[in-house]
């Protein structure tokens, strides 16, 4: 329950302004960090890359399938479809490879399929800051 007398403390991010200028220009609305700022986060997210596990590489997809038997119920009117079915599926070579999974496959590879997502999610962040700096370098180009 909010109170009068609690505070709310309102974050306002730091903008500049004259980044903007150049009409020509999009609107940069990326908050400006500085050096030190750029270099913590770089830091704390590398240590966290650091203890992640293996990243395996894909993702979980709940499927329901229909057999090649055309007098299967999963042809009929309605169509009741096979499964759920726990997969993994995954590219390799441009190619989407699918592998059906019993609950404990599926339970053993949900953590190390988590960690390929919260690495990319890092990896994103990292270049994010990235640009940042390079934004905010007045001698390299507008990324
Ligand atoms: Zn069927």
């Amino acid at each position: 329950m909010v109170t009068a007398a609690q505070t709310v403390k309102i974050h306002v991010q730091n903008v500049r302004r004259d980044m903007m200028a150049p009409t020509n220009r999009r609107p940069k609305l990326m908050p400006v960090l500085g050096g030190a700022a750029i270099e913590r986060r770089r830091a704390k997210i590398t240590t966290e890359i650091a203890a992640l596990g293996l990243p395996l590489p894909g993702s979980l997809v709940k499927r329901r399938t229909r057999c090649g038997n055309t007098g299967c119920r999963c042809h009929g009117n309605p169509p009741q479809l096979h499964g759920p079915y726990m997969t993994w599926t995954r590219r390799v070579d441009n190619k989407t490879v699918t592998r059906t999974l019993d609950t404990t496959q599926a339970d053993a590879l949900r953590p190390l399929l988590d960690n390929s997502r919260r690495l990319r999610e890092l990896t994103t962040e990292l270049e994010t800051l990235a640009l940042r700096q390079v934004r905010d370098n007045p001698t390299q180009p507008d990324p």
